[in-house]
C-alpha cells in the first residue's frame, strides 16, 4: 500500500492562531482511497525548513501532500521550497497566466507581477487548476515515481482541488484498489458504556466493516469501516452490519452520516407540515444557530428569541413575573413559560426552550453552575426536562443546545401528527 505523509505550512498554524483542519481533511480523504499516511507535520512559512521536512518526508514515504503557502505575497515559499527538495527547476505556465488574467479582468483588477509568480511551477509538475481561486495547485514527480502534490491552504479551494483532481490523480498513479468508505450512525440519548454492551459481540466478530463507537458531547456515534476494491463493494459490506446495529439501537438513532439532530428535527416537522419557534437565555442563540446551518431552514424554523434579563422573558415572551420570583428564571415552570410564549407569540406549532446556569459564576447550592432546564411545547402539550450538565461556559451551551434539539427530536418521534386528539 503506498503511503504519504501530510505537511501543512504557516507560520499562523506555529503561532496557535490558526487550527490545522487541512491536514484532517487531507487525511481522510487518503484513507478513502486507500493510501497509508505515515505522518503530519506543521511548519512555518520558511524555504529551508519546508524543503528539508518534504526532503526528508520523501525519504520514508512515496509521496507528500502540502497544502498552504502557494500565494503571491514574499511570505508564500512552498513552491520554491519543494523545487529546493526535488532539485528542480521552474516553468511558466501559460494556461494559468490566462485564468488568472481571466480571473482578474472579471474582476476589473489589474494582474500584478506578484500574481504572476503563482503560475510559476516545478519543472515537469502536473498542473491541478484551481476553480475557486488564483493559486493553481500541482504534484511534481521525482525520477524514482515518489511525488510531492501541493495545494492552497484556503480550505474550500485545497478541498476542491483534493477532491476532484488529486484523488483520481493517485489512484491512477497508483493502481489503487481498495477504498476505505465510512458509514456513521447517530445516537442520542443513550450512554457509550450502553451502546458497547449492546453491540459488543459485533465488535469482536467484524473485521470488516471495523467498527467504532465515538463519544461525542451528547451524542454518541458508531462507525463502520468497510474496505474493498469499490464503494459499491464497500457499501455492501456495511449494510447489513449497519442493519444489525439499527435492530439493536433502534429508537436511539436520530440520522446517519452528516445528518445532524437539528436537520433530522426539520425534515421531521417539514413532513409534518409543522414550523418550530424558539426562546433561549443561557445558550443565547445557539439553538437558532444549529438550525439555520441546516440550508432550507425557513420553511419550518420560524425564528427564535434571546430572552437573556427577566424583562425580557416578561415582555417579549410574556413570562408572568411571579412565576419567576417564586420558581426563579432557571427553573422547569419558567422553561415551559418561554416554550409556551414562543409558540403564541412567533405563531408556530412547537417552540423549544432553554434556560440554565452556564458559569462559571452564578451558581447557588440550590441551583448549580451547569444546571439547565429545557421545554418543549407541540400541538400535544408541555414537557420540561432538567439536566445537570459538565463542563466549562461554553460546553454547558453546547451541551444545552444539543440536548434541547434531542429532547424535541423525542418528541417528534413519539408523538406523530394526528396521532391524538386534542
Ligand atoms: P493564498 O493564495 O490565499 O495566500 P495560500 O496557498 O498561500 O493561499 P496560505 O497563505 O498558507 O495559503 O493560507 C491562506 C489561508 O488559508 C490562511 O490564512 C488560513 O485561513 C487558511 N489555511 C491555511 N492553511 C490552513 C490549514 N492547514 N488549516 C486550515 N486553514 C488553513
Ligand atoms: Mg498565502
Amino acid at each position: 500500500v503506498p503511503s504519504a505523509e501530510i505537511v501543512a505550512v504557516g507560520t499562523e498554524l506555529l503561532l496557535g492562531q490558526l487550527v490545522d483542519t487541512n491536514t484532517a481533511f487531507i487525511a481522510q480523504a487518503l484513507a478513502g482511497i486507500g493510501m497509508d499516511v505515515h505522518g503530519t507535520h506543521t511548519v512555518g512559512d520558511n524555504r529551508e525548513r519546508i524543503a528539508e521536512l518534504v526532503g526528508g518526508a520523501l525519504e520514508r514515504a512515496d509521496g507528500v501532500i502540502t497544502s498552504g503557502g502557494l500565494g503571491p505575497t514574499v511570505d508564500d515559499v512552498t513552491k520554491e521550497a519543494v523545487c529546493d527538495a526535488l532539485g528542480a527547476g521552474t516553468r511558466v505556465d501559460g494556461e494559468a497566466i490566462e485564468a488568472m488574467e481571466a480571473l482578474f479582468a472579471s474582476a476589473g483588477r489589474e494582474l500584478r507581477e506578484n500574481n504572476r509568480k503563482q503560475a510559476i511551477l516545478p519543472h515537469g509538475a502536473t498542473v491541478l487548476k484551481n476553480a475557486h481561486g488564483t493559486a493553481p495547485g500541482f504534484v511534481a514527480w521525482r525520477a524514482d515515481g515518489k511525488f510531492v502534490a501541493c495545494v492552497p491552504g484556503v480550505p474550500f479551494e485545497m478541498k476542491a482541488m483534493v477532491a476532484g483532481q488529486l484523488l483520481p490523480l493517485l489512484e491512477r498513479h497508483f493502481h489503487l484498489r481498495e477504498t476505505i468508505v465510512t458509514h456513521t450512525l447517530h445516537t442520542f440519548g443513550i450512554a457509550e458504556s450502553e451502546i458497547d454492551h449492546r453491540i459488543a459481540d459485533l465488535f469482536e466478530q467484524s473485521d470488516n466493516p471495523k467498527i467504532a463507537v465515538l463519544a461525542h458531547r451528547f451524542t454518541c456515534d458508531v462507525k463502520l469501516n468497510g474496505k474493498a476494491q469499490n464503494r459499491e463493494e464497500a457499501q455492501a459490506l456495511i449494510a447489513p452490519m449497519a442493519d444489525e446495529i439499527r435492530a439493536r439501537l433502534g429508537a436511539v438513532i436520530y440520522g446517519s452520516d452528516s445528518e445532524t439532530l437539528a436537520f433530522v428535527v426539520l425534515q421531521l416537522m417539514r413532513e409534518r407540515g409543522e414550523r418550530l419557534g424558539v426562546a433561549e437565555s443561557c445558550t443565547g442563540g445557539l439553538v437558532s444557530a444549529e438550525l439555520t446551518a441546516v440550508a432550507g431552514a425557513s420553511d419550518v424554523f420560524v425564528g427564535g428569541v434571546v430572552a437573556y434579563d427577566n424583562d425580557t422573558k416578561t415582555r417579549v415572551l410574556g413570562v408572568p413575573p411571579k412565576r419567576i420570583a417564586e420558581f426563579g428564571a432557571v427553573s422547569g415552570e419558567v422553561a415551559s413559560d418561554m416554550a409556551q410564549g414562543a409558540r403564541t407569540n412567533l405563531g408556530s406549532d412547537w417552540a423549544v426552550s432553554v434556560t440554565g446556569v452556564a458559569g462559571p459564576s452564578g451558581g447557588t447550592s440550590e441551583k448549580p453552575v451547569g444546571l439547565v432546564y429545557a421545554a418543549i411545547v407541540g400541538p400535544y402539550g408541555v414537557t420540561a426536562h432538567r439536566l445537570q450538565l459538565s463542563g466549562e461556559r461554553a460546553q454547558v451551551q453546547q451541551r444545552a443546545t444539543i440536548h434541547a434539539l434531542g429532547l424535541l427530536w423525542r418528541r417528534l418521534r413519539a408523538e406523530p401528527k394526528g396521532a391524538r386528539e386534542t
